[in-house]
């Protein structure tokens, strides 16, 4: 061997040494390998002779048993296989060579090359071989053929020397940390990445044993146990590429995966390589737990949907949002029965939309709410809705602002409850009571009424008495004049008496009546004839056709309405005047009419007059007594013959009461 071969000792023995920086040329060894590796050369030698890799089919050829030969002495190594050991002497001397087995129908033939480092250094040897059934070539053919190939393989080292470098700089650069290790468990390779990722120095990687630097990491894994049965699966032998996920102390995540490092089609070593995966995996681990969150909030979200859906919809009152653009956006099931629809069907529409009628009331007050953000509570409102149309509806209603957190209002919430049937109670109760009252009222007046007209006529009725009696002791001759006036005021008492008894009988159902065919015309003449000469003021008169005017009826009765109407005339006519009684046919029926020139009647209580105790307000102030029961009475005995009565009249231009009855 050439005395420059062991030049450089240190960078077979310490290989990492001359790889102090990414940057830093190969060492001879990698520079070695790459070079055999492209030649596929069978066996690699340093220049001391040492086996750098060896096949293995070559090694049992050679009939080495002795494990791996790496590191070994090829003379040692080769002594089943003399010639290589003798054409590799050769290459060794920097001599390309050929060299081939002895015998046998099959020939080893390998060719042996020096490799030489960019400094002209040599770093050792290959050998490549090849099986040969060819007859041997002749010396002269050989000779030109070494010579051949040696140029070639010059070119080739050259362009494997550039090949290599390229490779060592993106070896070093890229990102993945890589470690090679052969089968002897040897680190082959590394890079500068691989060495920070596990925090490996230069040192402790300095005798290229893998078991070594394995031992230095354990502690620095989360579960040492499994990481380093993981790798040691990997020393193995095997084609099988391999993954895992390598947790570290610090918090870090590294992705493991090893391929096999294949020389020709046989498994030299592996290859692992190392991904930092943690900011990766933390970003999955974070995308997780904000799905998770995001789940679990959209969860709560629709459970407290489903309650408020539940509030919403069982609430007794109509519930609503609306927008700020006065759109429905939500309502319940009670807001939808006021809008005449199912729910839902409001949302997106407008206020005006879904209750025109109400739209001018309520569109103004949602505004408001909108513009001040002060709620308007409690407002009762009348009207329209779609789903009872024309009925007057009462609903109590509230406005509320709705507001986000920061303050800014998102839109109005109603409240609205129908309080239409608690407003007719209260109405009814209203009426009933106002009714109470004014029956209270008409009680108290017609007691008042009633005792003032009693004692009107017992005052001069004593008063003549008195006197008759005073006659009578003087021995004096009794007036005629008193006794007829004390007898006048005793039927104006019957009268009333009458009146009253006739009122109880009335609202008891109790009056009867005896129904006979009776003239009404011979009945007029006869009340009249009461009347005539009874008052200076007045003039009586009497219109009707020849014919009797024959109606089915209680005489006394009829003659009991005529002559409370001539009564009237007469007394609500306190400046005299015509009063004047006409009878006619209409058809079937006989009509009535008793016309004076009196005080008359308010239009507005025309329509009252027939009820009891009813007296029209100009009544009292002309002084007239009265109960109010003259004109209930007749209605009624009218009415019970199956006719009507009813008035015409205007203040200060008198009054004429008609009354209908069925002729015969
Ligand atoms: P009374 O005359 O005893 O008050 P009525 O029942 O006969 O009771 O009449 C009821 C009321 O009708 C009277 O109080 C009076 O106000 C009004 N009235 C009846 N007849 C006339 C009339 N001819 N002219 C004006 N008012 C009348």
């Amino acid at each position: 061997m050439k005395g420059d071969m062991g030049a450089d000792p240190e960078a077979w023995e310490n290989p990492a040494h001359s790889r102090a920086t990414p940057t830093s040329r190969p060492s001879p060894v990698e520079l070695l390998l790459q070079v055999g590796v492209s030649l596929h050369a069978a066996l690699m030698v340093d220049s001391h002779g040492r086996i750098v890799w060896m096949d293995p089919v070559l090694a049992g050829a050679a009939g080495w048993r002795s494990g791996s030969p790496v590191g070994r002495s090829a003379a040692e190594v080769l002594g089943g296989l003399p010639w290589l050991w003798r054409g590799l002497e050769e290459a060794l001397t920097g001599t390309d060579g050929l060299c081939e087995d002895g015998g046998g129908e099959q020939r080893l033939r390998a060719v042996v090359v020096p490799v030489f480092g960019e400094d002209g250094t040599q770093l050792g040897a290959c050998a490549r071989l090849r099986m040969s059934e060819l007859p041997r070539p002749e010396a002269a053919g050989d000779s030109q053929a070494l010579c051949a190939g040696a140029v070639e393989e010059r070119r080739a080292r050259e362009h494997l020397e550039h090949q290599t470098s390229l490779l060592r700089a993106t070896f070093d650069s890229i990102t993945d940390g890589v470690i090679v290790v052969d089968l002897a468990r040897r680190i082959t390779a590394f890079n500068k990445r691989f060495q920070e990722m596990w925090g490996l120095t230069d040192a402790m990687l300095e005798d290229r044993d893998a078991e070594k630097a394995l031992a230095s990491v354990e502690s620095r894994v989360t579960a040492p146990g499994r990481f380093i049965a993981f790798i040691r699966q990997g020393f193995e032998p095997s084609f099988a590429p391999r993954s895992s996920i390598v947790e570290l102390r610090d918090g870090r995540v590294l992705e493991c995966k090893s391929i096999p490092q294949l020389l020709g089609d046989a498994v030299i070593g592996r290859i692992w390589s190392y991904r930092d995966v943690t900011a990766e995996r933390k970003a999955l681990a974070e995308q997780a737990r904000l799905l998770a969150a995001e789940h679990e909030a959209r969860e709560r979200l629709e459970e407290s949907f489903a309650v408020l859906d539940t509030f919403l919809n069982h609430a007794p009152v109509a519930l609503g949002f609306i927008g700020r653009n006065l759109r429905y956006l939500l309502g319940n099931d009670a807001l939808a029965a006021i809008h005449g629809g199912r729910r839902g069907e409001e949302s997106g529409r407008t206020v005006r939309e879904m209750t025109p009628q109400m739209a001018p009331i309520i569109e103004p007050l949602m505004r408001q709410v909108l513009e001040e953000g002060t709620p308007i509570i409690g407002l009762n409102m009348t009207g329209e809705v779609p789903s009872s149309p024309g009925e007057q509806r009462h609903w109590n209603v509230s406005y509320y602002p709705v507001r986000t957190a920061s303050g800014t209002i998102l839109g109005v919430g109603a409240v609205v409850a129908d309080i239409t049937a608690e407003y007719r109670a209260q109405s009814e109760r209203d009426r009933l009571l106002r009714e109470a009252q004014e029956a209270i009222r008409v009680r108290d007046d017609f007691m008042s009424v009633a005792a003032h007209e009693m004692k009107t006529p017992l005052t001069p009725l004593k008063l003549h008495l008195q006197m008759l009696k005073g006659q009578a002791d003087a021995g004096h001759v009794v007036a005629p004049r008193h006794v007829d006036k004390a007898l006048a005021q005793l039927t104006r008492l019957s009268v009333l008496v009458n009146d009253l008894l006739d009122t109880s009988r009335i609202q008891a159902g109790k009056m009867e009546f005896a129904r006979e065919p009776t003239s009404l015309r011979e009945l007029i003449l006869e009340v009249l004839s009461v009347f005539r000469g009874t008052s200076s003021l007045h003039s009586l008169g009497f219109e009707a056709p020849d014919e009797p005017l024959v109606v089915m009826g209680d005489r006394a009765r009829l003659a009991q309405v005529l002559t409370n109407l001539v009564e009237n005339a007469l007394k609500y006519s306190p400046t005299g005047g015509a009063v004047r009684v006409t009878a006619r046919r209409m058809g079937t029926e006989v009509c009535v009419s008793v016309k004076d020139e009196g005080i008359g009647i308010p239009k507005e209580e025309q329509a009252h007059l027939f009820e009891r105790f009813f007296r029209a307000r100009n009544a009292p102030i002309s002084g007239f007594g009265g109960l109010g029961l003259g004109l209930y009475i007749s209605r009624d005995i009218i009415e019970r013959h199956g006719g009507r009565i009813w008035v015409e009249s205007e203040v200060e231009h008198g009054s004429t009461f008609h009354f209908v009855l069925p002729c015969l």
